[in-house]
C-alpha cells in the first residue's frame, strides 16, 4: 500500500494574523511527520501541489467569489493589511495563490491515485474549504477543496458515483449547499457528522436536511450531542454509512477531515481521542476496498489543538498505509445519556427520514 501526502510551503503563506486557523497547524503536522520519519518510509510519497485553474474553481463557485478573493489578496498585498471577508474569514497577500494551490494539491492527489503512483492520499492543505458555498467564503474557508475535487472526478475523470464523508466537528454547510440539489455531472452522496447545530457554528446540518431534486436523500446529516466520544461515529458508520454505501457503491471516497472533534479542542465540545479519527478511517477503508478500489483522498479541514491534531493525522496516515499501530491515549467512551440519545433518538429518526430513498431502511 502506498500513501501520498500532499504538502506545499505556499500553504503557510495564507497568514491571517492572530487566528486559530494558523499556518502553525500545518507546521505542527509536518514537523511531527518528520520526527516520526514518515517520509523516509518508501511506502509514503510526498506530492506537490499545482494551482487549480479558475475554470476548475468555477465548477462549484461563482466568478464573483473568485474575484472577491483575488481582489482582497491584491489589496492586502498593496496595503500590507489582511482583509476580512466576514467576521472570521480573512485574506492575506498570498491567500489567492495558496487557495488555488490548496484545491490543486487535492487534484494532484487524485491524479496520483488514478495514475497508480499511490493508493490513497492525505492532503495536508490550507486554507480549508467546507464552509464555503458557491457564492460566499465563510468559517475560515476560501475555496471548497472537497467540492471542486468531487466535480473534478465527475467532469474530468469520468466517475459516476462519489461519496464525501465529512467528519469535521462543524457541519460542512458549504459542501452541503453546493450539492444540495445533486450534481449535473454524476451522483454525489454526502455524509456529514458534526456537533449538533444547536450548540455549534454554523448552526446547520439537521436530520431533516436531506437534499432536494437529484440530491434528495443524498445529503445525510448526523448531528452529535456535545460530549459524544469516538464510539458515536462508529455507530453512524455501522447503522447508516455502511448500508447506504452497499446500495450506492461509491467509486471514490473523499473525506473532509477536521481534527476539532478532539476532547481538548478549544472551539468545540466533543469527546474524541486522537486515535478516534483513525479508527473511524479503518471502517471507511473497508468500504473503499469493497467498492472503490481502495481510492480514498483525505483533505484537511479544521483542528485547533496543534499537537493533538498532529498525532491524529499521523494515526490516519498509519491506517491509510495499512499499519494499525496507533499512538493512543486513554479511550473516552460516551456516557450513557449520550449513547441513549444517539441510539434511541438520532439513529431511528435518521433512518425514518431516509427510508423513502434507501431500500436498506
Ligand atoms: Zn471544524
Amino acid at each position: 500500500m502506498k500513501t501520498g501526502i500532499v504538502y506545499d510551503s505556499i500553504y503557510l503563506e495564507h497568514r491571517i494574523g492572530v487566528h486559530v486557523e494558523s499556518h502553525e497547524r500545518l507546521i505542527g503536522i509536518m514537523n511531527y511527520i518528520e520526527d516520526k520519519k514518515v517520509l523516509d518510509n518508501p511506502n509514503f510519497k510526498l506530492i506537490e501541489s499545482r494551482k487549480a485553474t479558475t475554470e476548475q474553481i468555477k465548477y462549484v463557485h461563482e466568478e464573483s467569489l473568485i474575484n472577491e478573493v483575488k481582489d482582497a489578496s491584491e489589496v492586502a498585498r498593496m496595503t500590507g493589511h489582511i482583509q476580512n471577508l466576514d467576521m472570521d474569514t480573512a485574506v492575506s497577500a498570498k491567500t489567492y495563490e495558496a487557495s488555488l494551490s490548496s484545491v490543486g494539491g487535492n487534484l494532484n492527489g487524485i491524479d496520483s491515485i488514478l495514475e497508480g503512483e499511490v493508493n490513497n492520499v492525505f492532503a495536508s492543505v490550507r486554507p480549508p474549504g467546507h464552509h464555503s458555498n458557491s457564492y460566499k467564503c465563510a468559517g475560515f474557508c476560501i475555496f471548497n477543496n472537497i467540492a471542486v475535487a468531487t466535480e473534478y472526478l465527475l467532469r474530468e475523470k469520468n466517475f459516476k458515483r462519489v461519496a464525501i464523508i465529512d467528519w469535521d466537528c462543524h457541519a460542512g454547510n458549504g459542501t452541503s449547499d453546493i450539492f444540495y440539489n445533486g450534481s449535473e455531472n454524476g451522483e454525489v452522496l454526502f455524509f456529514d457528522s458534526h456537533q449538533d447545530g444547536r450548540t455549534l457554528y454554523p448552526g446547520t446540518g439537521f436530520i431533516n436536511d436531506i437534499g432536494r431534486e437529484a440530491g434528495l436523500g443524498r445529503i445525510i446529516n448526523f448531528p452529535m450531542p456535545p460530549r459524544a466520544g469516538d464510539d458515536v461515529n462508529i455507530i453512524f458508520f455501522n447503522e447508516i454509512i455502511a448500508p447506504v454505501c452497499d446500495e450506492f457503491k461509491p467509486e471514490f471516497i473523499l473525506i473532509s477531515a477536521g481534527f476539532d472533534t478532539h476532547w481538548t479542542d478549544r472551539l468545540t465540545n466533543m469527546g474524541w481521542t486522537y486515535q478516534g479519527p483513525a479508527n473511524y478511517l479503518k471502517k471507511i477503508k473497508e468500504l473503499a476496498k469493497k467498492y472503490a478500489k481502495d481510492r480514498i483522498l483525505i483533505t484537511l479541514e479544521g483542528g485547533y489543538e496543534i499537537d493533538k491534531q498532529a498525532i491524529a493525522v499521523y494515526n490516519c496516515l498509519q491506517v491509510l498505509n495499512n499499519n494499525n499501530q496507533l499512538i493512543e491515549e486513554k479511550s473516552k467512551e460516551s456516557d450513557k445519556d449520550v449513547l441513549n440519545y444517539v441510539n434511541n433518538k438520532v439513529i431511528p429518526n435518521l433512518k425514518d427520514t431516509l427510508k423513502p430513498y434507501w431500500n436498506c431502511f
